[in-house]
């Protein structure tokens, strides 16, 4: 069987690693796995289903008759819950603080780890998340972690809520405080912690646009390939 080339890419929330991962599958070709999107989808699930972030069990129960999947439409990635396409759910608040604090539970964690790892056996892929340098693909070709001021992430993404009008009133501070919170959760928990590789390329992109990210990337896929 013909082994797939696997590019990791990890870091905190508003880091850039999305913008990233899409350009590097344009210039590449390999498909985009936005994990976060995953976490997200169950998340809208356990909402739907009146369920309080803490209640493990209840949360449990609920993937007991879920199934979640991907299609890929004009290369865009859509989250598929129970036969429902619910991709344009997954941005709010809400969701993002359920799939925050719903993510460090092994149930939840367990059931991607096999999806996310399913699409790497099929398939060229650059994944982003949380832990895929580290436990989802130790193995990949190249991994990289991304770090950059809480500050610049911040402003990124209030900028991004801003475009797509979901900022529901919230100022630059108020995200910063969100992301910070959200990270803290990441790096803290017990199952599949934030932090980088031993072996990842790490970057800080504080003073960097998506272009020269993109082309560092690119710069150290070919020295990796040289030696
Ligand atoms: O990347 P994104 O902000 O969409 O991820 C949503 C949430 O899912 C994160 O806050 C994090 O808690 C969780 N996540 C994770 N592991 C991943 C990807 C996302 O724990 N690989």
């Amino acid at each position: 069987m013909k082994k797939h080339m696997s590019i990791a890419i990890d870091g905190p929330s508003g880091v850039g690693k999305s913008t990233l991962a899409k350009n590097l599958s344009d210039r590449l070709g390999y498909a985009y796995v936005d994990t976060g999107a995953m976490f997200r989808t169950f998340a809208v699930l356990f909402l739907d289903k009146g369920i309080a972030p803490e209640d493990e069990e209840g949360i449990s129960r609920a993937l007991e008759d879920a199934e979640i999947s991907i299609r890929y439409e004009d290369g865009v990635q859509r989250m598929i819950l129970n036969g429902s396409d619910v991709t344009d759910r997954l941005r709010t608040e809400e969701v993002s603080h359920m799939a925050s604090v719903s993510s460090q539970y092994s149930c939840v964690r367990e059931r991607l780890l096999s999806v996310q790892r399913e699409l790497a056996e099929s398939n060229d892929v650059i994944m982003d998340g949380r832990d895929i340098g580290t436990v989802v693909l130790p193995d990949a070709g190249l991994k990289v972690f991304l770090t950059a001021d809480s500050g610049v992430r911040a402003l990124r993404r209030y900028n991004e809520y801003k475009e797509k009008g979901i900022l529901d009133g919230r100022s630059v501070e108020d995200v910063e405080k969100e992301i910070l919170d959200r990270d803290y959760r990441d790096s803290h928990r017990d199952i599949a912690p934030l932090k980088a590789a031993e072996d990842a390329f790490v970057l800080d992109t504080s003073r960097l646009n998506a272009d020269e990210v993109t082309e560092r990337i690119i710069e150290r896929l070919n020295e990796s390939k040289t030696c």
